[in-house]
């Protein structure tokens, strides 16, 4: 067990104290803690449903089918520290963890299954670190993310998305062979002032031809332009989702979120950018949904849901 010198509330607070001016306007908790559609009937966006994408462009040599859309993951090490506001009810650290019985969540433990891509049986997009940050600094050992980059390696067959909110650490904790053709890079950015910070970071970071880079909007927490040191030029994908809580740490579901899933499902169809809705946002096991709130859009005029993947990932027919 690799222990975290600072107690996670200490720094959830510290976060919050030491905001950039940027995050001044978060928006508060939905009253009732719980995602409910805006029901005052405002101006329905004007939008168009993209039409998917794959296939659209040539596939590249590193590209899947896979049936499992992005179902699998490997977490090399649990327990991680929060890095920006968008990880005030993060899930690993303060929704499922502590659920799980681990009652220190920012005490880093490493998996002993590094090999579990093994055991896979059809190419697959491979979410690394899902209850922790990859590019996680001290007090992650530099050998176990050697480990971690040569499993990356050996599985070429699978698609690992690595998404961070610590686009600082990501060129320092490259190896030595990068780029690689299966791993792709994804920055955090729940709000105008990370998309711009990060995504202009990402953008200096190498990428293999055979894979990209991708925004992860999520939790969502306020409206966002992709332009400037946002542009989604070298971008090839872009994920947003609404916050996840518990009843202690209520997700922050601004009455406009829908609104604003709208416009990212816009611009990324104005840049030829695959969009994909994971989830509205919400509290686990809440009565008004099955899970973290369905995909489908109200305010559209059909509901629309947007699953859009890059055209390295065909989804197999069921
Ligand atoms: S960086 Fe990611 S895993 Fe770490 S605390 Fe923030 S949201 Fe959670």
């Amino acid at each position: 067990m690799l222990r975290c010198r600072f107690p996670i509330e200490r720094m959830l607070r510290r976060l919050e104290e030491y905001s950039p001016s940027g995050w001044g306007s978060l928006p508060q908790p939905h009253p009732n803690h719980c995602y409910l559609p805006s029901s005052s009937g405002g101006t329905q966006p004007s939008f168009s449903p993209p039409t998917n994408r794959n296939g659209a462009t040539g596939m590249s040599k590193h590209a899947i089918t896979t049936d499992t859309k992005m179902g699998e993951s490997i977490g090399f090490w649990k327990g991680c520290r929060p890095a920006s506001v968008g990880c005030a009810t993060c899930y690993s650290i303060v929704i499922q963890m502590p659920g799980y019985g681990y009652k220190h969540p920012t005490q880093v433990t490493v998996n002993k299954d590094y090999d579990k891509p093994r055991r896979f049986k059809t190419p697959s997009m491979v979410f690394v670190c899902p209850w922790s940050d990859f590019f996680l600094d001290d007090p992650v050992p530099n050998a176990n993310r050697d480990e971690a980059w040569s499993i990356m390696r050996k599985y070429s067959q699978h698609i690992f998305w690595i998404t961070t909110k610590r686009e600082k650490n990501i060129a320092k904790m490259l190896p030595r062979d990068w780029p690689l053709p299966n791993v792709w890079l994804g920055v955090s950015t729940e709000n105008q002032h990370w998309a711009d910070k990060r995504m202009d970071a990402l953008r200096q970071i190498p990428i293999h031809p055979d894979a990209l880079r991708f925004v992860c909007a999520e939790p969502l927490l306020g409206p966002i332009t992709f332009s400037g040191p946002s542009d989604l030029k070298d971008f090839g994908w872009v994920i947003s989702g609404g916050e996840r809580g518990n009843r202690k740490h209520p997700p922050r579901l601004d009455p406009q979120l829908d609104q604003w899933f709208l416009n990212l499902a816009a611009q990324c169809t104005n840049a030829s950018v695959p969009f994909h809705l994971m989830q509205r946002g919400g509290i686990s096991k809440c009565k008004c949904h099955a899970s973290y709130g369905c995909r489908a859009i109200p305010p559209g005029p059909n509901g629309q849901t947007f699953e859009e993947f890059p055209p390295q990932v065909q989804i197999a027919s069921p």
